[in-house]
């Protein structure tokens, strides 16, 4: 027999935090979708990496060549964890919406991007300036497929780039992204995939799902902030004027003229974040290595907690399609008679539970999917599973909330500085 994988283990797992009604309790991070706990493992390899980080690309030294052996080689960790084709590149940005407004800067000057509106923020606005068209997210995958092919089919002749989720941050379902790539195949457009809340929860193909760019953030794959990338086709990248104009990105510079890297060093200018990168890297390889385990201990918890909120008096959960679809563990709701806002703070202040609550930089999204759960609002709360995650934690959510539903609060709440406190 073979013992079944352990899932990676987080840096955060034995936090304590303070209750406001005396002691304190193991936190309940319930907010993964917004930024993820750092792996043990990541922690460990940073550790014994800063003492090392020197200047990348640029020194002669021992420490130099280290870091930049490591820097190089998270392309190589970041290209296999996205099954990417032999002649992409992969270009390290900050985040997610760092790449995606690189992508933009990078587009032909008269490229169309065919977009939903349901979008996060950073995959709906870094397209200004292009001919973009903006549509509305049907309620089945199959209509979502229709209105590609139809947007695309409206379009001007030239360069055209469809953007698409792989899971959405509000609701956690999976958009129909091989089923749209093969679309955009067909009017020969172009692809761009965020991945930036599909990359934690699920291995990604590019090959596969035949996408042309992925985005995505170390923030959200159990890394530390500061680093993301952007991978996918090298050609308009290589054409495009560079990113950030400075030091590492130039191959020559005379007095008259500037020859720049053709390479992803070209919208790399400046010292990079080389601790963040290899950390990221080091992330990939963690998940890469156990997508069974990670994706078995996601979907049990998602179905505990469905369940538990299915029996919260007037809790209504949004949702993008009508029929059930593959998701991972992010479930936002309204309970009728409470103020999101009011509900997280009380989670925070008595349970030791930390939530998202608000319209999560997907404004658009958020209030018509309360509208069709059959709330009038435009917040909601947001609860995200991933690896720091445990049954303790959804228990005590579910409990709390039937607590809060059936007797209030125990404390009392004000609004300071737009934010509910005890
Ligand atoms: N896309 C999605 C779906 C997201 O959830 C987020 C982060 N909330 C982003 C893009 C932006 O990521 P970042 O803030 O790391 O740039």
């Amino acid at each position: 027999t073979v013992a079944p994988q352990p899932i990676p283990a987080v840096a955060g797992a034995s936090l304590r935090v303070p209750l406001v009604t005396g002691g304190e309790i193991g936190y309940a991070n319930l907010d993964h979708a917004a930024s993820a706990p750092c792996l043990d493992a990541v922690r460990t390899a940073v550790d014994e990496f800063l003492p090392w980080y020197a200047s990348v690309h640029r020194g002669a030294g021992f420490a130099s060549q280290v870091s930049t052996r490591l820097y190089e080689r998270t392309r190589d960790i970041l290209r296999r964890f996205v099954d990417a084709r032999g002649t992409d590149t992969v270009v390290f940005t900050r985040n997610t919406t760092d790449s995606f407004n690189l992508l933009a800067r990078a587009l032909p000057q008269n490229t169309s991007v065919v977009v939903f509106d349901t979008e996060h923020h950073a995959a709906l606005l870094p397209w200004r300036g292009r001919n973009v068209r903006r549509v509305r997210l049907p309620r089945t995958r199959l209509a979502a497929v229709s209105i590609v092919d139809e947007a695309l089919a409206g379009c001007p002749q030239g360069p055209r780039l469809v953007v698409v989720t792989g899971a959405s941050n509000v609701t956690g379902e999976l958009l129909p992204v091989a089923e749209i790539a093969a679309v955009a195949r067909k009017h020969g457009a172009r692809i761009a995939l965020d991945a930036a809340q599909l990359a934690p929860h699920r291995r990604i193909s590019l090959r596969e799902l035949d996408v042309d760019y992925v985005a995505l953030s170390g923030h959200k794959l159990y890394a530390p902030f500061g680093a993301g990338a952007l991978i996918g086709r090298a050609d308009w990248l290589r054409a495009a004027t560079p990113y950030l104009a400075g030091g590492g990105a130039t191959k020559l510079v005379t007095e008259e003229a500037v020859v720049w890297n053709s390479g992803p060093e070209r919208h790399e200018a400046g010292s990079p974040n080389t601790v963040g990168v290899y950390a990221l890297g080091v992330a990939c390889e963690q998940l890469a290595a156990r997508w069974d385990a990670v994706g078995e201990h996601e979907a049990e918890l998602l179905e505990r907690l469905r369940k538990g909120l299915a029996g919260i008096p007037g809790c209504a959960e949004l949702r993008l399609f009508d029929a059930p679809v593959d998701r991972v563990g992010t479930v936002s709701f309204v309970v009728d008679g409470f103020e999101p806002g009011w509900l997280a703070a009380v989670l925070s202040a008595e349970y030791g539970i930390g939530v998202r609550d608000g319209a999560f930089c997907a404004h658009v999204a958020t209030k018509r999917l309360i509208g069709v759960a059959g709330g009038d609002g435009q917040q909601a709360v947001r609860v995200s599973l991933g690896l720091g995650s445990t049954a303790e934690h959804v228990d005590r959510l579910v409990l709390a909330l039937r607590q809060i539903a059936a007797r209030g609060a125990r404390w009392q709440y004000e609004k300071v500085d737009g934010r509910w406190a005890p």
